[in-house]
């Protein structure tokens, strides 16, 4: 294990001005919070975060990096909160230390294949900054080092495939080469251990037929170069077991049939040595044609640079050569890690200097299909990643509240919402949600989706739910009147109209069910004589055509006040005939007529009521409504046109509200009685103009 100096004086050695006191101070740190933990090796468990620190000083991070590979494992192992991190190392080292541990909440998740696609995208999500995803993959790169000391194998075997499948295409993705492949490499031992001994095994037997082939060959390189005047480093190795393996399955071939298991790295002083390097080898070896790739000119778009080719080395093994400088060579196999190192005079700025790169790169891309990955990372910045209590990851859109999240996991449980915790607060419904959120949804057993959800809510599935839901509720709403209504149409036909004869009138009206008849009557979609004619064909042929109330007399008298005594309707309730109503006597004022639900009431003495009622054929009082239509050209149009087809007069129309996407009025019409009242609200609720209609 590195000790305390050693990684104080790594760091000083690439950054002169780093702050030697803030280091110690965190290496003081961690060792205090782990205290006497230790690891499944038996070390004691903060020579995990110092390796991590060392693998950071390789790569010559900034020393906030470095203190927060200190600190990364504080927070989610130890009593240490991020506030305390805070306290002694200041906010950026606190923030970076945070998003470390969110990325922890890893662990928890399911291991299909779509769950590991939805991982690598969270884990790009978080890492806003880019050093969190650096001292992760070397938290992983370390776990894995020290995976053969844990001692269950599924344990090491889930951790392995998690590498696999998450950790090294992720390293792969910033250009983490060295380290993808080792944990490629660290990954295929455990999971394919009896293929990783055969390959090991063969390895060892052709090393020894051949004696030292690799270094005879990159020997021959060299001098081939040397001779042709170039100055040149030159090393060779063997590939690695996981990729032969994966060479043998993509290609379903046998050990022996693989023939380019050694590669060789030629290192040079410029990028013209390095074409010119090239053509000496062409001239010296055959090549194999279609093998040849210029990532030099054309670098792929997480920044690598290298000229790749093959060749035939005496005529029967398959060799593979990169060509590179120096300067790329470091670039490629950190990837956006050595953009990163420390560099005086130079130093990044956060996020900022990360999406500056991540631009770099897309800009050098001319490949249309890596151009679209990177888009698809960029797409990524527009989504959040909020996880259920039990840890199944949701991908969603920016601005996403706890309704979007409820209906992204079910249905049914978005249809059931009443609240929310967000981290295990109550939070209300209309809170955004954050990256790496955990949302509880809380369910309530008659809850149903708000309308006013809709304001807030921003995802496809929310919104069509909510929609369709709420259209339900009221159409059904709208057929209970309808019925009550047809019940007095009914009574009014010749005849005794049972269920046989509403059959037989839907029919008539060619319609599927009797609901769809009692909505058209609540719709006032249809007339009372319509309806007749449809229960009874020819009953109304000697009925007057007076539906239209409004040009017979109307006159609004009350029963139970003493003669002479004047009154008026309370503007406070508007009861129309029908509505029960009391009295209130009012001094020089006569009597007001209130609703007996009016809250006015409240504040007088039931001894000052006086219980009224309505004179017999009273008709025509100011009925007042509270509708909210959708706010959209051409629906205010069609509130107004159910008013006319209902034959109410509209007194006065004022918008009180206007909340996008709706619009709310408070509107005063005439209306016959409260029956009348009741038809207009039920055909206002039937139309798709309009969100809510109730009685103010
Ligand atoms: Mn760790």
């Amino acid at each position: 294990m590195l000790r305390q100096y050693e990684l104080v004086e790594r760091v000083l050695g690439y950054d002169p001005n780093a702050d030697e006191a803030a280091l110690n101070r965190a290496y003081v740190y961690t060792v205090q919070k782990h205290g006497t933990q230790t690891r499944a090796s038996g070390d004691p468990y903060f020579s995990h975060p110092v390796e991590v620190a060392g693998l950071m000083t390789d790569l010559q991070l900034d020393q906030e990096t470095i203190m927060t590979a200190l600190l990364h494992d504080t927070v989610e192992d130890t009593l240490a909160t991020i506030e305390d991190i805070e306290a002694n190392f200041g906010p950026e080292v606190a923030q970076l230390v945070d998003g470390v541990t969110k990325l922890s909440k890893i662990e928890a998740m399911p291991e299909d294949e779509r769950a590991a696609e939805n991982l690598r995208k969270f884990l790009l999500a978080m890492s806003e900054d880019i050093r969190v995803l650096l001292v992760k993959l070397a938290d992983r790169l370390h776990n894995m080092r020290t995976l053969h000391f844990i001692k269950k194998p599924e344990k090491r075997q889930r951790i392995a495939r998690e590498t696999m499948d998450i950790y090294a295409p992720l390293a792969e993705r910033v250009g983490m080469y060295e380290y993808m492949r080792e944990m490629q490499a660290l990954a295929f031992e455990q999971l394919e251990p009896e293929a990783f001994a055969t390959i090991t095994d063969r390895l060892a037997t052709l090393r020894n037929q051949d004696g030292g082939q690799v270094d005879a060959i990159a020997l021959a390189i060299k001098q081939a170069l040397a001779e042709a005047g170039l100055t040149v480093e030159v090393s060779g190795r063997e590939k690695h077991p996981y990729s032969i393996w994966k060479k043998m399955a993509e290609r379903h071939v046998s050990f022996e049939q693989v023939t380019d298991i050694m590669a060789f790295r030629v290192v040079c002083e410029s990028d013209a040595d390095c074409y010119r390097a090239m053509g000496v080898l062409h001239t010296t070896w055959q090549f194999l044609p279609g093998r040849f790739k210029d990532y030099i000119s054309t670098p792929k778009t997480n920044g690598y640079r290298s000229l790749h080719t093959s060749l035939m080395y005496e005529n029967s093994m398959r060799v593979e050569v990169q060509i590179r400088t120096r300067e790329m060579h470091q670039r490629n196999e950190f990837g956006l890690a050595a953009h990163w190192a420390y560099k005086q005079g130079d130093r990044p700025d956060g996020q900022v200097a990360w999406l500056r790169d991540l631009i770099e790169i897309v800009d050098a891309s001319h490949d249309a299909e890596e151009l679209l990955e990177h888009t698809r990372l960029a797409i990524y910045q527009d989504r959040i990643f909020a996880f259920t209590p039990k840890g199944a990851l949701f991908q969603l859109p920016k601005g996403s509240t706890p309704v979007d999240f409820a209906f992204a996991v079910h249905t049914d449980l978005g249809a059931q919402t009443v609240g929310a915790k967000i981290n295990g607060r109550h939070m209300p419904l209309r809170t955004p949600l954050e990256n790496g959120d955990v949302v509880e949804i809380i369910k309530g057993k008659n809850a149903e989706p708000q309308l006013n959800w809709l304001s807030f809510v921003v995802t496809g599935k929310a919104r069509a739910a909510i929609r369709r839901a709420v259209r339900l509720k009221q159409r059904a709403e709208v057929a209970e009147i309808g019925r009550k209504l047809f019940d007095e149409i009914a009574s009014k036909v010749p005849a005794r109209i049972g269920k046989k004869a509403i059959r037989e009138a839907v029919k008539r009206l060619e319609m599927e069910e009797d609901q769809d008849l009692m909505f058209a009557i609540g719709a006032a979609k249809l007339s009372d004589r319509e309806v007749m004619e449809a229960l009874v064909p020819g009953c109304t042929a000697d009925i007057d055509d007076d539906h239209d109330w409004s040009k017979r007399d109307h006159a609004i008298s009350i029963r139970g006040l003493t003669a002479g005594v004047g009154f008026t309707l309370a503007d406070c309730c508007h009861p129309v005939p029908g509505d029960r109503i009391v009295g209130l006597r009012k001094k020089g004022d006569g009597v007001q007529v209130h609703a007996i639900d009016c809250l006015e009431l409240a504040s007088g003495i039931d001894s000052d009521w006086l219980d009224l009622s309505w004179g017999k054929k009273s008709q025509g009082a100011l009925g007042r409504m509270r509708v909210t239509i959708y706010d959209r050209p051409g629906t205010l149009a069609e509130m107004a046109g159910i008013f006319a087809q209902n034959v109410a007069n509209v007194k006065s129309l004022e918008q009180v509200q206007n909340d996008a996407p709706f619009a709310s009025y408070d509107i005063d019409a005439e209306v016959q009685d409260l029956a009348h009242l009741t038809r207009i609200l039920s055909a206002l609720r039937a139309s798709d103009a309009v969100a809510q209609a109730e009685r103010a």
